[in-house]
């Protein structure tokens, strides 16, 4: 495994494949008040890109290019969170997108544990740490265990689609999901037009 980290933007010339995963890091859950401080990328094939995005920082036009890209799939673990503090933080509108906790909800109605480390002990037989989750990531510079832990949130998604793929596909879910992965844009805007805590579907 190799993490190449990068300051503001990816470099130019980059190819990470038709289907990139993607995370984010901020300074806290509140879009808006909690500045956006790191993008996580992978091809899939073990290596992580690791984006710092500077205070009062605007934009990156590589990585809004590839996010924005319609060709390029982004594999994301509850992309509803990173969708906001992307487009918050960057103005960057990421579609198509596909997301593994939403995957699990639809396919693993046997449980009520759908977070990232759940899915990579159940599916995959990985053990990731959730340890630097709280961490300062408005930091300069970023320590190896922080950088180690980014990395670890875009490496197995890949493997996870694949194995939830096969299981919406078993119960007949796979239409509803892609639905889903289409709304998730959407859901992201209603988020910050100031729907967050509601359920417009609801009587
Ligand atoms: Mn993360």
């Amino acid at each position: 495994m190799a993490v190449h980290l990068h300051q503001n933007d990816l470099p130019g010339g980059l190819d990470l494949g038709p289907a990139v995963a993607v995370d984010t890091e901020t300074m806290g859950l509140a879009h808006g008040r909690d500045r956006l401080c790191l993008v996580q990328l992978s091809a899939g094939d073990g290596d992580a890109h690791l984006v710092q995005i500077a205070p009062g920082q605007r934009d990156a036009p590589g990585l809004r290019a590839l996010l924005e890209d319609t060709k390029t799939l982004k594999l994301f673990h509850f992309a509803r969170f990173d969708l906001c503090a992307l487009r918050a933080g960057l103005s960057i509108v990421c579609a198509p997108v596909y997301c593994t906790r939403t995957a699990s909800r639809l396919a693993r109605t046997y449980s009520d544990k759908h977070g990232l480390k759940e899915l990579c002990r159940e599916l995959l037989g990985v053990d990731i740490s959730k340890q630097q989750q709280a961490s300062d990531w408005g930091a300069a510079v970023l320590t190896p265990e922080q950088q180690a832990y980014a990395a670890g949130d875009v490496l197995h998604l890949h493997a996870l689609k694949e194995k939830l793929d096969a299981m919406l596909a078993r119960e007949g879910r796979a239409g509803l999901a892609q639905a889903c992965f289409d709304f998730l844009p959407h859901r992201a805007a209603l988020d910050l037009a100031g729907w967050a805590g509601e359920d417009i579907f609801a009587h």
